[in-house]
């Protein structure tokens, strides 16, 4: 059954719009770029081990960054093949022959295909490791995918002790949004005509799935809150599974709008570090808010059944009418978000509960 869905994933890995969409994201690509060609002290003569090579960019990032030797790891089978070919097209394959003949050879890229996890099946692991692993694993809200635990795995088996790891910390974060933030606004006023019967169905049953898609910062009402850090260099496998509590109070933005503020549900997004621990030249940070430019990942938006009235702080108003109706907002919503590894591999069940709202 594993492998079945292992196959189907890395199926979906050789097609190359998906590349193509990754490749487009700049401020995906430039990320890493800047990671690792702006950290030349780290780059330069390390080997280096990019675990889901894709087209090879990482590696070849690496390889222009001065590493000795990359190892670039795919268990797709058409992407190892593609990657190889543009290693070579680039000058920058392996190739034994040539190395012979010049003394320090640009040549250090070598392609292999396995799962990472079975690497040392492949290859001759370096003696105590390699210097650096790089990886970009990030799925929907972080953890979709499960792509992590192969990194973190490598990491274990792969990078020598106190080795790099890039990125090396990546936090969730999440906050409230506003009626801006749902298709009620849309279904509302469709050429004219009231369509909002079909934009309750359809915030009804996004309180069910979550919906990826972008949410504008002005949506945004409510302070953001971080869920979840990680350290990649030091994190376990179980670690992953998690469970926050965040208490969300109105942003100042949202609270100086007079009146009650809508929050109709809870968008999350995630940042990458590259950070000065290993990122000494030049750190980097990868965003997914909604406050920065987009990205493939865009946002990760669970709507509430039912959208909860808030006020500022100090401005609560005695009634009788329960908190978070218009009759007596709420000044802040708490709420438990738990994120575990689904029984089907590669996916995530999250959970986000209100537990109360003061
Ligand atoms: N590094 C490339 C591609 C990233 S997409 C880039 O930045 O553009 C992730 C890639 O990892 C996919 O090509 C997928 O096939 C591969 N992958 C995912 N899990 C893997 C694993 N356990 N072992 C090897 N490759 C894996």
């Amino acid at each position: 059954e594993i492998k079945s869905v292992d196959d189907s994933y890395f199926g979906s890995y050789s097609s190359f719009g998906i590349h193509r969409e990754m490749l487009g994201d700049k401020v995906r690509t430039d990320a890493y770029r800047d990671a690792l060609l702006g950290n030349r002290s780290l780059m330069d003569g390390a080997t280096v081990l990019d675990v889901g090579c894709g087209t090879g960019i990482l590696s070849l990032f690496a390889a222009k960054a001065g590493a000795s030797k990359v190892i670039a790891v795919d268990g797709s089978a058409k992407m190892c093949s593609v990657a190889t070919q543009v290693a070579k097209s680039n000058g920058l394959l392996y190739d034994e022959n040539a190395c012979m003949e010049q003394k320090r050879s640009p040549q250090v890229i070598s392609v292999v295909h396995t799962k990472a996890e079975e690497l040392n099946n492949k290859i001759i692991i370096p003696p105590n490791g390699f210097d650096v692993l790089v990886s970009e694993w990030m799925g929907y809200c972080l953890l979709f995918e499960s792509m992590l635990s192969s990194v973190i795995y490598a990491r274990d088996h792969f990078l020598k002790p106190g080795g790099a790891i890039l990125p090396d910390t990546a936090t969730i974060l999440g906050a409230g949004f506003g009626r801006g933030g749902t298709s009620l606004p849309f279904w509302e006023n469709v050429y004219g005509f009231d369509m909002s019967c079909i934009g309750k169905e359809v915030t009804a049953s996004s309180a069910r799935f979550p919906v990826v898609d972008i949410l504008a910062s002005q949506d945004v009402v409510t302070d953001t809150a971080v869920l979840h850090s990680f350290d990649l260099a030091t994190m376990k496998q179980s670690d992953m599974d998690f469970t926050a509590s965040l208490e969300l109070k109105l942003s100042s933005s949202g609270a100086a709008v007079p009146g009650v503020t809508w929050c109709h549900g809870i968008v999350l997004w995630f940042d990458t570090g590259f950070t000065n621990r290993f990122c000494k030249d030049k750190p980097v940070v990868l965003s997914t808010s909604p406050f920065s430019t987009p990205t493939h990942w865009s946002q990760t938006i669970f709507t509430f059944e039912e959208p909860i009235a808030m006020t500022s702080e100090g401005s609560v108003v005695g009634s009788s009418a329960s908190v978070g109706t218009a009759g007596c907002p709420a000044v802040a919503i708490r709420c438990r978000v738990s994120i575990v590894r689904a029984s089907q591999h590669r996916s995530i069940d999250i959970s986000i509960e209100t537990t109360g709202i003061s």
